[in-house]
């Protein structure tokens, strides 16, 4: 073979994986389609319109996705090239929010299957926010801090161009924590020299909201106090709580199970399980966690009576957590952690809620084994809302220049995790799926952006 046609080889080689990982790229978002569209079916039934609206191919497109390079100079002073991303979903019910996520495994299907759940999670809230994503497959872990200023710079030199406080306010998401959202915010200040809440997540001495690392974990105990009374269960008072994770999610929201008298036993890091069958010290965990950055097993040293099992001691295909008995389950650490496995065995323990903190932690087959056997089960993208309502709370504070306090904030968020769960409960109920708050989720978020979508015009 010629040295020619090695090349045009190589090049056809290279193409045809660029095919495969576009096809594979999009294909996530597509399943996530699909499933939403499936759980929606009942809603066609009811009304033709949806239909002779063509909502479904309308909604299934993006408004607009804005793809962009991003150039930015390392400490060696060499370049590197990023891709950057914001999809701008819907905005039928408000400015497109959504997370910026910077993580090497970002590409555009995983920003549109991002994208497209938000529109849902964020009409579900009842807020005025519409749906969106973006981010970029730039690492920030190993880079330097002046590293990812730079690269935080240059990404928002593009970005700027799209966002504003009403057209679009993106917050923090994987690798976009409280510094990235300052650097960004700061760049944006200085190219066009407004002040205004064109990001959420900001901390509260440049204008972040009061209430905002407490809002998503405090958010998944409201709702799970509110899916109990509605579903005529027992209250959380003095009952036995797992929870998975010890991130801003979990702590929180075992420091809210704690005030309600709750009496949650266990929390995980990606090393193990805590088990701690007197009730968690939140404020040793805390300490740990968030301010010494320590491994779960340290508290082991100050609480004899407690228990720490590593990674390698979990049962095959589950988790150490999900096999010790509990009233309420509450999976608050990352994806695919609560397996069928995971299930079958909180089922054969008595559990009686499970509710989704993290962003989809149950597998498809968890969440079907725990439907069938009349689980109370809190889906993520109605009981994990707290933290993008707060967000939103953040964007009307820094619209009127005020400052709200962290009672009002907490008292504000308490409301709308009612009203989420009781719009889900009710849904489920009115299109004959009583009990499944999946589907009564997927149904009430789509009807109310449609609904606007019809009213609005094409
Ligand atoms: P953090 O990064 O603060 O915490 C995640 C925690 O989960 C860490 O303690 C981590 O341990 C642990 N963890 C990671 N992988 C595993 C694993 N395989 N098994 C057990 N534990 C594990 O994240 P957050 O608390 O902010 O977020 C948690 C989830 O909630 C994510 O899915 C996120 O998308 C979702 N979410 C978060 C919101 C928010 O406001 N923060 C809003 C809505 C959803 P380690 O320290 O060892 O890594």
């Amino acid at each position: 073979m010629s040295r020619l046609d090695e090349i045009r080889n190589t090049i056809k080689t290279e193409v045809a994986r660029l095919k495969e990982s576009h096809r594979m790229e999009q294909d996530v978002f597509y399943q996530a389609v699909e499933e939403v569209l499936l759980s929606v079916a009942p809603l066609y039934l009811s009304d033709p319109k949806y239909a002779r609206h063509n909502v479904v191919r309308r909604l299934a497109v993006p408004d607009r996705i804005i793809k962009f390079k991003v150039a930015w100079l390392d400490d060696k002073n060499e370049i590197q090239v990023n891709t950057g991303y914001r999809v701008q979903f819907n905005n039928t019910l408000g400015p497109y929010k959504g997370g910026l996520r910077f993580h090497p495994t970002v590409n555009e299907g995983v920003l549109k299957f991002l994208g497209f759940e938000q529109i849902f999670k964020n009409a579900l809230t009842g807020l005025p926010i519409g749906g969106g994503k973006g981010g970029s497959d730039f690492d920030p872990k190993g880079r330097s801090d002046m590293e990812v200023m730079k690269f935080c710079s240059a990404f928002m030199t593009e970005l700027h161009k799209y966002i504003g406080p009403d057209i679009d306010v993106p917050a923090g998401d994987i690798g976009v924590g409280a510094r990235e959202i300052g650097y960004l915010y700061g760049e944006y200040k200085k190219i066009t020299s407004r002040y205004n809440g064109v990001l959420t997540g900001k901390p509260f001495f440049f204008g972040g909201s009061l209430g905002r690392p407490e809002a998503t974990g405090y958010g998944v105990v409201y709702f799970t106090q509110q899916m109990l009374d509605e579903m005529d269960k027992e209250p959380l008072e003095g009952k036995v709580c797992t929870v998975s994770g010890a991130g801003n999610v979990a702590l929180h929201a075992i420091e809210k199970l704690l005030q309600l008298g709750a009496v949650p036993v266990t929390c995980t890091d990606s090393r193990g399980t805590l088990y701690d069958p007197r009730g968690l010290d939140i404020e040793l965990l805390k300490e740990l966690k968030l301010v010494k950055r320590a491994s779960l097993e340290e508290y082991v040293k100050a609480h004899a009576e407690a228990k720490y099992i590593p990674v390698s001691e979990y049962p095959e295909g589950g988790h150490a957590v999900w096999q010790i008995p509990a009233y309420a389950a509450f999976p608050c650490a990352t994806q695919n952690e609560l397996t069928e496995v995971d299930a079958k065995a909180l089922i054969k323990n008595g559990v009686v809620s499970v509710t989704e903190g993290a962003n989809m932690p149950s597998t498809p087959e968890a969440i079907e084994t725990f439907l069938k056997a009349g689980i109370a089960f809190g889906p993520a993208k109605a009981a994990n809302a707290g933290g993008v309502a707060v967000s939103e709370f953040e964007m009307s504070q820094n619209a009127q220049l005020q400052r709200w306090s962290f009672d009002e904030v907490d008292r504000k968020l308490k409301a709308t995790m009612i009203h989420i769960c009781k719009t889900v409960v009710g849904t489920a109920k009115e299109y004959g799926v009583e009990g499944n708050l999946v589907d009564g989720a997927n149904i009430a978020g789509f009807k109310r952006v449609a609904d606007a979508m019809i009213a609005e015009g094409i």
